[in-house]
């Protein structure tokens, strides 16, 4: 398959890249217009292979995208661009709506510009990818529910909201316009080559560095985790093998509260990297005051793509958290850069400065 990846050069994107290319695509065409959360050094291990390519360009601008469709004769688009942090969504929501929702709209619009030029068997075989988010449902109380893919849409945060505004209008363009979309709906992902303002790689960093370690209120919000290579797998089934108009829910049933994944990785560290005088990194951990509007839990249940397409998680989080600190302790080169950038405007990321 030749396949276009957008948002290529971020956390999630960037391993669909080092995946798809490692696993002999065709042809795989990253167009990513690199914002603050995009970075061409996750992509060295593949930057050099022939059936790569990065262009920098935006979604949103339609007839460049249906250009780089054309030229690159492409099979499938796996839309990943967008921005995606909450903490930047309740602190300026417009480039939300820019991005997620106007750029899907010009994406569905070059997309299905393209796909009705093909022959019969390449329209049949064409696939569109709306990468989505399980904060599209809203919040769960602490108890034993689960979102599935009928739980009805409730989203809390501008980019929740912005993210549900995306996935409704990709099944528009399929329903009106017959353009052959799948959807995916995935958990909080973590792994190597993740933003440092998101709370894992956050931990970890600050850790690594002696700073506190913020957490939001009483840490008692749960995330349902994934490791990023088990999401990218699920992807690559959704792209090749999903009906289309079908969503599939991701998710590897491991729900941790926040306080309790920090607490982890303080103790990988503990193992790992001890600090001075037998302290524990849990003596940094810092309670600061909570994000508006924060929700309280979020749980996948991913039977459906477990049925019906075959995929399993194979990494536990415990493993998979292991893992990661350990590509953080040994991959200061890629991280060491984006922290001197002090990227600015997150809450964590300003409270954090002003905690250390
Ligand atoms: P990210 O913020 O790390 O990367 C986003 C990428 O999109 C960046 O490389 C950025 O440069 C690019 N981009 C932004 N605006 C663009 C534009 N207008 N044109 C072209 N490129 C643009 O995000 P991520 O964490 O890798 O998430 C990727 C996708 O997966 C998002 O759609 C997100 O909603 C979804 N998702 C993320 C998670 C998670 O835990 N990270 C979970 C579920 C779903």
């Amino acid at each position: 398959m030749r396949i276009l990846v957008t948002g290529g050069a971020g956390f999630i994107g960037s391993a669909v890249c080092r995946q798809l290319v490692a696993g002999g695509a065709a042809r795989v065409v990253n167009v990513d217009k690199l914002t603050y959360a995009g970075n061409l050094d996750s992509l060295r291990t593949i930057e050099r292979q022939a059936n790569y390519v990065h262009y920098r360009a935006d979604i949103g601008n339609e007839r460049g995208m249906l250009e780089i469709m054309r030229r690159e004769k492409i099979d499938a688009v796996m839309h990943l661009a967008a921005e995606s942090h909450v903490d930047r969504s309740i602190d300026g929501p417009d480039i939300f709506i820019e991005t997620n929702i106007v750029g899907t709209v010009r994406l569905l619009n070059a997309a299905l510009a393209y796909w009705s030029e093909l022959a019969i068997g390449a329209r049949e075989r064409f696939r569109f990818h709306h990468v989505s988010t399980d904060e599209v449902f809203g919040d769960l109380p602490f108890d034993g529910s689960v979102f599935t893919e009928e739980t009805a849409y409730a989203p809390s945060s501008p980019y929740a909201a912005s993210k549900a505004a995306s996935d409704h209008l990709v099944r528009a363009w399929a329903h009106t316009y017959g353009l052959p979309v799948v959807s995916s709906n995935c958990s909080n992902n973590f792994g190597p080559y993740h933003f440092p303002e998101k709370l894992i790689p956050l931990a970890i960093i600050n850790a690594i560095e002696e700073k506190p370690l913020p957490v939001y209120g009483t840490g008692m919000n749960v995330r349902d985790w994934l490791h990023v290579e088990d999401h990218v797998r699920a992807l690559e089934l959704v792209v090749r093998q999903g009906r289309p108009g079908e969503s599939y829910n991701i998710g590897a049933r491991a729900e941790r509260c926040n306080v309790a994944v920090v607490e982890r990785i303080c103790d990988l560290l503990d193992g790992r990297r001890p600090r001075e005088l037998g302290r524990s990194y849990r003596d940094l951990i810092a309670f600061v005051p909570d994000r508006p509007g924060h929700d309280r839990r979020y749980a996948i249940d991913p039977s459906k793509i477990e049925r019906e397409l075959g995929w399993k998680p194979r990494l536990g989080f415990d493993e998979g958290l292991s893992m990661t600190v350990d590509w953080y302790l040994a991959n200061r080169w890629w991280w060491e850069p984006i922290r001197h950038r002090r990227y600015s405007g997150t809450r964590l990321g300003e409270r954090q400065r002003r905690l250390a």
